[in-house]
């Protein structure tokens, strides 16, 4: 399968899609920083925000606040992507193969881990490394 692979220097080809937070891609001075989150910091160059995988702020708050449970989180973000699905479908036929998707959170659950999730299940032809 030649589908999402982008050749970034003679002979290498990355296939490896990165997950992870802000300040993660700024000190590692990524240049194809992309945002999942709601907003994004000012000091980091982000070529494009994700809307269709943004969470709502409703569940941000919910979560936050620890009247969303994770299971909770889980469930309704779910939802939200069946919803925007084919918007969501066209995003991942669309990775090449060298993003980074980018929320604030630097540790913990939240839906990085979900967004690494699909991108696992329906472009296998990736590597996703979580951070
Ligand atoms: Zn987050």
């Amino acid at each position: 399968m030649v589908r999402g692979y982008k050749q970034i220097e003679k002979g290498v080809l990355s296939t490896m899609i990165t997950v992870s937070s802000f300040s993660a891609a700024k000190a590692r001075r990524a240049t194809t920083v992309y945002s999942i989150a709601l907003s994004h910091p000012k000091n980091v160059g982000v070529r494009g925000m994700v809307q269709c995988l943004m969470p709502t702020w409703g569940m941000v708050k919910g979560f936050k606040r620890g009247s969303i449970s994770e299971a909770e989180y889980t469930a309704r973000y779910g939802k939200l992507i069946v919803a925007r699905w084919s918007e969501v479908k066209r995003w991942l036929d669309s990775l090449n193969g060298n993003e980074y998707l980018c929320c604030w959170c630097i540790t913990g659950f939240c839906h990085r881990y979900l967004v690494a999730k699909l991108i696992r299940k329906y472009r296998s032809d990736l590597e996703v490394k979580l951070s």
